[in-house]
């Protein structure tokens, strides 16, 4: 949806996050200075954590396309997106048309969904490298 599309003239998270930066290493939008080079990083945490992901990447002659992470970090990812899948689940049964949802029904779907998605965008994932 683009952003001549909204009735109320705001825009969606897409239309209105696009052609930002994102982080390298955790893909939060970087806020840019008005000055000096283009950050490609959110913070100085995050552009380490990729330079030593970097290195131990290279010690194990992973490719760019590899990566090694905990098994504490996939897991915790897994069960956010399994989380969010069962929202999405939830609210597409409560939803459903032929129930005739109200006001009050769409109101609390979308808050469960967000409840749902709000751990994986705000969340950091990764924010340790072992050593
Ligand atoms: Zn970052």
């Amino acid at each position: 949806m683009t952003k001549e599309n909204r009735t109320d003239g705001t825009e969606r998270g897409t239309d209105r996050h696009r052609g930002r930066q994102q982080c390298l290493w955790c893909h939060l939008p970087v806020i840019q200075s008005s000055t000096g080079r283009p950050r490609k990083y959110c913070s100085q945490a995050c552009r380490q954590w990729d330079w030593v992901t970097r290195q131990r990447s290279a010690e194990l002659s992973l490719s760019e396309k590899e990566l090694v992470i905990t098994r504490d970090a996939l897991d915790t990812l897994k069960d956010r997106i399994y989380e969010l899948a069962c929202a999405v689940e939830d609210v597409e049964g409560d939803l459903e048309p032929g129930l005739d949802p109200t006001l009050r029904d769409y109101r609390k779907a979308l808050e469960w969904v967000l409840e749902a998605a709000r751990p994986l965008v705000r969340e950091p994932l990764f924010t340790g490298v072992r050593r």
